[in-house]
């Protein structure tokens, strides 16, 4: 059940989680290796509002699409403004982002019950959250920073997953993919705070105090505390484990760039 980093023949290195791979759903998480754009974006950029040029990033979207396996031109892709609005992404959304003017707008997460339709959220040291109802055959993903954790978008997806596409809970199978790890994620007390408001019962085992009023932050924990408090069951739940703040040459970081960066992304595809 693990994740495992791939090659693919074009040279793409993209992330794929044990989960999934057993369950037949086609996904992929990529790395910084095996795109086209300048050094800045760091190899592989998928994210068309970076600054880079579009022919750099959507010859990016077509080289991990042939690696991971789908029609990248009708990627759907998210615009995401750290809330916890989700989308449901229908035949008629084909496409949507790809022309370099923005995904589905104001949304941090998307659901499909469409084969075919790859969904795309976009990553660097924000939290992904994949989902896959090998039931009910849904696919789905949210994007989770620290504000989308404290407001436990993975809670709202699952809740949607129920009421609106009939999943049962103990079918739903979650991942937590690469995102910035405990050891390299320092906030401000302000922010411990929010999560301490949040998690009460979990807080001891999410924010550690560091001094100088700072906490390291333990994003995948509270993800993971979101998710098995929604229902998810342990066995069905995958945390990915790589960190891209420690990971140069594989992860883009935000946080260690300054936001001078190409994006990772994620894609899920029925
Ligand atoms: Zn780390």
């Amino acid at each position: 059940m693990a994740t495992k980093i791939r090659t693919a023949d074009n040279g793409v290195k993209y992330i794929t989680f044990g989960l999934f791979d057993r369950a037949g759903l086609k996904h992929g998480f990529s790395t910084s290796v095996g795109g086209v754009s300048p050094d800045m974006y760091q190899s592989m950029n998928l994210g068309f509002n970076r600054g880079d040029s579009y022919d750099n990033v959507i010859t990016n979207h077509r080289l991990f699409a042939e690696a991971v396996g789908y029609e990248y031109k009708k990627t759907v892709l998210s615009d995401q403004i750290h809330e916890t609005h989700i989308a449901h992404v229908t035949e008629a959304d084909a496409g949507t982002g790809m022309d370099g003017n923005g995904g589905i707008k104001g949304m941090d997460g998307l659901i499909t019950d469409v084969p075919g339709i790859p969904l795309m959220t976009f990553y660097a040291d924000c939290v992904p959250l994949f989902f896959y109802d090998p039931v009910k055959k849904v696919a789905a993903a949210a994007h989770s920073g620290w504000r989308g954790t404290v407001s436990k978008i993975g809670n709202v997806m699952v809740d949607k997953l129920v009421s609106d596409n009939g999943c049962k809970r103990e079918d739903i199978l979650a991942v937590i993919g690469p995102s910035i790890c405990k050891n390299c994620y320092e906030v401000s007390g302000d922010v411990a705070e929010k999560f301490a408001m949040s998690f009460p019962d979990d807080i001891d085992n999410i924010a550690f105090k560091k001094g100088n009023g700072k906490y390291m932050l333990d994003l995948w924990e509270a993800n993971r505390h979101v998710l098995v408090s929604s229902g998810i069951k342990e066995e069905n739940l995958e945390i990915a484990g790589i960190c891209t703040f420690h990971n140069p040459g594989l992860m883009i970081s935000h946080r260690k760039t300054g936001g001078i960066r190409g994006s990772m992304a994620g894609v899920v595809v029925l």
